[in-house]
Order: structure tokens, then C-alpha cells, then sequence
């Protein structure tokens, strides 16, 4: 059977396929039932009208002039466009347009075949992925991917045009006990009720552009364009935090809250998307650390910092297991110049950078959990070294250690200790412990209980750094101490003006009238020795006589001055 004109009409008219068939300038001649069914249009709206030219709506950024070459060149073009409908709704399709070699009767011109394929249910599930990827699903405001998309676009433009913006991420402080007390239902309404107030004081009728992300369980993100001092990024901040610290309503309760802030700038503080995102949020890990309400800038000194943290962690960790710490011990004598004891002090024998001393890593021992097991490590060879020296006649030595707050919070503190003394045969009597201010003013029950075991152990307890912090009268008395040691820091004041001085004088009172010792540390000078005599301090730690030495160099030290 041949194909008869007649036939393929027939064909054209009832494909599935949307068809329509043109002259070579785009005159329609022809369209099927298919493509009325997608566009709304019969043959009587479009037949002898041009409309492709109308119509073409790129979705590739192609001109109307780029489909004519092609047809011209090739005869074939194909690609999206945004075909519209009769009613003005827009439909994504794929169009293929092909010459064929027919010609139009009337014309004499070729024939055109466009045939279009519909990719509404395809744009449907690529906009659902897209949703789904950059917009956060409870709040439907953009999530950290489009925030990061937006960052780079805009320090790309920004690069090119010497722009100038900021970033802000906040975090709501104390979330995690709203969780806790009040459900997540009500924690998921606060966060909507955060986007979407953010949204409406900041976003909306904003003329630069800005642009607001949940990127976090409780992080928001703001892109701000057009800030330029410190200044107007702190008054925005504040901006922010006064907008959300207007109390909530979730779910019939009434909850305020406040929010810690970051910031970092473009260009100053970073010029690459992820990384003024990391500086925001490294600020912001600040801003939560130094408490409730902080709004911290970030600058690079940070950074450098956060290095030299993190080189210090790592080698700690090694540390302790490579034996590379060691301690050093530091005399301790009394009014008539009596050696009484020594305090032990840390070092670590970096194999890089040499000995480290202890204010540049006990921190961050502190911060890891390896104080604890460093901690234990200084008591235990405290121990050992204090036995070798009662071996060499001096059965009276003290020797004393300090212990960080955490470590003396740990449950198991005490019994580490109890260990250690029996591990080592060690009389608790020949044991001092140093604790600061701040490590007794922490729950009094607890700490009075375990002051109370160790000392029943034998183990005396000293007060370090006394007159710094803020310790009562009242909960001075209320421990079983033994020493109060006065903080370098007044040692340093003697005989420059009376501040000092009176302090000392106070500061004896108190040990005097609680039965104390009293330990004067940091004396450097004559004077400052003089001073602290003629104040009646029992037991002077310095400079004026040592250092703190090696193990070897004091037992040297002590040996020059006869004392074994
Ligand atoms: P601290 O307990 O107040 O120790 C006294 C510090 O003052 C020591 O510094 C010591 O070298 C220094 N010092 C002593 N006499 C003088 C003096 O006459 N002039 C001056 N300028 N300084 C003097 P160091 O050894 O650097 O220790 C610093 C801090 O590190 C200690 O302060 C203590 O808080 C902490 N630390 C040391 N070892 C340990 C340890 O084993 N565990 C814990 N948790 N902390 C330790
Ligand atoms: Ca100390
Ligand atoms: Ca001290």
C-alpha cells in the first residue's frame, strides 16, 4: 500500500505526538488534535499566522535568530523552550523542528515539521529535587546549600565589581532546653516563627538584596550587601538579635530567647564562599563561648590561633603517650629559710619546639578529656620524685601539685588519687594538693566532701592564686583547708603604692584568723622578701631563690645549700 497524501493527513491529525507543520518563515499551515490538546490552540487561532516568531521563549539562552541558522544551515534545530498556552500559562517543552522535503503548494517554499514534547511532569520532579536540596523543609526558607550558591555568586560579582557585604549566622542560645522542656513541636514552631520573622524585618522590601538561610538545627545565615565598617555590622547584629529577642508565642506559650552572632566580611575577612562562611561560623563558636547575647567579628587573628590550637592538640595527644612531658619542681621555703616543700609544675618537651610551658597547653588539656589522664600522670610522678628525694634524708618534703577544676570534678577523682598514694607506698601527710578559687566555689556539698575525704587521707589542700578570684569568708571557713597562697600578682605591687601591700596585710589577717598557712609565691626581689617577712608569711616560693628546675637541678640546688 503507498502512503497517500490524503493518509498521512489522517497520520498528522491523529498522532499522539503534538505536531504542527510550517512554511519556511514560520506561517503555520498546519496542527494536530494533540497540539490543541497542549496549547489551547485550534487550527483557526494559528493557521496563516507566524506565531513561533511570538512565541519562542529559549530556555538555553538561544535567540529566535539562532533556530532561523540553524534551519537554514542544517535543516534541524531542536531544543527547551517555554511554549505558552492559549490562557498564558507557560508549558516547558522539547521542540524538534525538521525540513521536509516536501514543498508548499501555494509557496513553492519547503515545509517545516515542529514536533513538541510536554516536560511539565519532568520540570514537576525537578522542582520538587531542587526544593527538596536548597530549601529547608520545615521553615521553606533556603538551607545552607542555595545560602553557600548565593555566597559564591555573590563574591564572584563582587570580585568583579569591588562589592562589599557581610554575612551574619546566628544561633538561639539554650535551644537544646527548649527541646528538652517543651517538645519539639513547640522548638519547630520557634524556628518558623525565626525564619520567618528574619524574613520580614530584613528580607522583604530590602532593597540589597538580602537574603536569609536556616543552615543548622538553630542556625540562620543573613547575606547583607552594602555593609562596610565594623560598626554597621555590629548595629545590625544587634538589629537582628532585638528582632528575635521579642518574646515567642509556640503554641500558646510564651518563650523568649536570645542569640549569639557571628560575622564575618567580604572582603576582609575572606574572599571565597566557604571560606567567609567558615569565618562566620568560626566567630560564632566564639560569640557562644563568651556567653549569651555576644555578637563576635571575625578577624585573623582567629584563624592563626585556631592553627596553632589544633597543632598544640594533636601534639598533645602524643604527648602523653610518647612520655614527652616532665616536671619541674620549684622550692618552697620557710620564714627562717628552711627548705619545706616544692611545688611540681608541668612542662612538655615538645621534640619541635622545644619546652612549652604549661599556660599554652593546660587549656586545651583541659578543653580535651586528657587532663584527666595527664593529670593523673603529674600526681603519680610527683610521687616517685618526692620519694627519691625522702630517700636522700629529707623525710620531711613536701611536694605539692595543682589540680585543674575539671579534673578535681571528675567522680572518680578521689579514688585516682588513693590510687596513686598506694600504688607508691606514699604517705598522704607528704601530699599537698593546689586549688584555685574558682574550682571551690562550685558546688559546696561536693566539694566539701571530697576536701573532707582527702584530707582524712592526710592529704593537705592549698588555695592558689588567693585574692584573684572571689571566694567568701563563709565558704573559706566552711572547707578543711590547710594554705592559702597569694597570688603572684600583689607580690608584684610591693612598694609600688599601698594597693598591694594592704591586700598582703588582709589577706594574712584571713589566714590568721582561720588557722592557715600562708604561702607568698612570685617573690623575685629583696624587697619584696623583706616585706613578706615583716608580714609574717610562713612559706616563700620565687625566683629570689629558684626557679623551677629539672628534677636533677634541684636536688644540685638543694645540695649547694646543705640541706642534704
Ligand atoms: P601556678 O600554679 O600559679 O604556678 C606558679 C607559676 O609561677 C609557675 O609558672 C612558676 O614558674 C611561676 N613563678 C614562680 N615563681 C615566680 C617568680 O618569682 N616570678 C615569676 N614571674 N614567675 C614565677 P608555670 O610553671 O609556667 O605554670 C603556670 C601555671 O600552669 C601554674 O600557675 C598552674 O596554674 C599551671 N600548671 C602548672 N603545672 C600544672 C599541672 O601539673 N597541672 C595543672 N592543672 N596546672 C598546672
Ligand atoms: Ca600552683
Ligand atoms: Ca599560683
Amino acid at each position: 500500500m503507498t502512503l497517500n497524501k490524503t493518509l498521512l493527513s489522517k497520520i498528522f491529525m491523529r498522532s499522539a505526538q503534538p505536531m504542527v507543520l510550517t512554511s519556511s518563515t514560520g506561517t503555520v499551515l498546519a496542527l494536530n488534535d494533540a497540539f490543541t490538546d497542549l496549547t489551547g490552540y485550534t487550527s483557526k487561532d494559528l493557521v496563516g499566522k507566524p506565531p513561533l516568531a511570538f512565541n519562542f521563549k529559549s530556555r538555553a539562552n538561544q535567540t529566535y535568530e539562532d533556530l532561523e541558522q540553524a534551519l537554514v544551515d542544517t535543516g534541524f534545530w531542536e531544543g527547551e523552550t517555554l511554549e505558552k498556552r492559549i490562557d498564558g500559562e507557560a508549558i516547558p517543552c522539547w521542540v524538534k523542528i525538521e525540513r521536509i522535503d516536501e514543498k508548499d503548494d501555494k509557496s513553492g517554499s519547503f515545509l517545516y515539521l515542529g514536533s513538541l514534547k510536554d516536560l511539565s511532569d519532568d520540570k514537576l520532579v525537578e522542582r520538587n529535587l531542587y526544593r527538596a536540596s536548597n530549601y529547608d523543609l520545615l521553615t521553606r526558607i533556603p538551607n545552607r546549600n542555595l545560602f553557600l550558591d548565593h555566597l559564591r555568586k555573590n563574591t564572584y560579582d563582587a570580585n568583579i565589581n569591588k562589592g562589599q557585604f557581610a554575612i551574619i549566622c546566628l544561633d538561639l542560645d539554650q535551644f537544646k532546653s527548649i527541646n528538652e522542656s517543651y517538645g519539639m513541636r513547640v522548638a519547630d514552631d520557634i524556628l518558623l516563627i525565626v525564619g520567618d520573622r528574619l524574613l520580614r524585618n530584613f528580607a522583604e522590601n530590602s532593597q540589597d538584596k538580602t537574603f536569609i538561610a536556616r543552615i543548622g538545627g538553630n542556625e540562620f545565615a543573613i547575606f547583607v550587601n552594602n555593609l562596610y565598617s565594623k560598626e554597621e555590622m555590629f548595629a545590625y547584629a544587634r538589629q537582628v538579635q532585638n528582632v528575635l529577642a521579642e518574646p515567642f508565642n509556640a503554641r500558646g506559650k510564651p518563650i523568649t530567647l536570645t542569640c549569639s552572632c557571628g560575622v564575618s566580611h567580604f572582603p576582609s575577612s575572606a574572599t571565597d564562599a566557604d571560606e567567609l562562611m567558615r569565618s562566620a561560623q568560626h566567630a560564632l563558636s566564639i560569640a557562644k563561648e563568651s556567653g549569651n547575647s555576644s555578637v563576635v567579628f571575625y578577624d585573623h587573628s582567629m584563624a592563626k590561633k585556631a592553627q596553632e590550637q589544633m597543632q598544640i592538640s594533636s601534639g598533645l595527644r602524643r604527648a602523653a603517650t610518647n612520655n614527652e612531658f616532665e616536671l619541674y619542681i620549684q622550692p618552697k621555703f620557710s620564714s627562717e629559710k628552711k627548705l619545706t616543700s616544692a611545688e611540681a609544675l608541668l612542662r612538655w618537651n615538645d621534640p619541635v619546639n622545644g619546652i612549652i610551658g604549661p599556660d599554652k597547653f593546660i587549656p586545651i588539656l583541659e578543653e580535651s578529656d586528657l587532663i584527666h589522664e595527664v593529670g593523673q600522670w603529674v600526681v603519680d610522678e610527683a610521687c616517685k620524685l618526692a620519694t627519691k628525694i625522702h630517700a636522700l634524708g629529707l623525710k620531711d618534703f613536701k611536694i605539692a601539685v595543682n589540680i585543674s577544676q575539671k579534673q578535681f570534678e571528675a567522680f572518680d577523682f578521689y579514688k585516682n588519687i588513693m590510687k596513686v598514694l598506694s600504688a607508691n607506698g606514699f604517705d598522704g601527710d607528704k601530699l599537698e594538693l593546689e586549688l584555685t578559687e574558682s574550682t571551690i566555689a562550685q558546688s559546696p556539698d561536693f566539694v566539701a566532701e571530697t576536701l573532707g575525704r582527702l584530707r582524712k587521707a592526710g592529704i593537705s589542700i592549698a588555695i592558689d592564686d588567693f585574692g584573684t578570684g572571689f571566694s567568701s569568708l563563709a565558704s573559706l571557713s566552711h572547707f578543711p583547708l590547710d594554705t592559702l597562697k597569694i597570688d603572684r600578682a600583689f607580690i608584684k605591687g610591693i612598694g609600688a603604692g599601698k594597693n598591694s601591700e594592704n591586700i598582703i596585710s588582709t589577706i594574712v589577717a584571713i589566714a590568721e584568723a582561720l588557722n592557715l598557712n600562708i604561702v607568698a609565691e612570685g617573690v623575685e626581689t629583696e624587697r619584696q622578701l623583706k616585706f613578706v617577712l615583716n608580714n609574717n608569711i610562713d612559706e616563700i616560693q620565687g625566683f629570689y631563690f629558684s626557679k623551677p628546675l629539672p628534677y636533677q637541678e634541684f636536688i644540685d640546688y638543694i645540695s649547694s645549700l646543705g640541706f642534704i
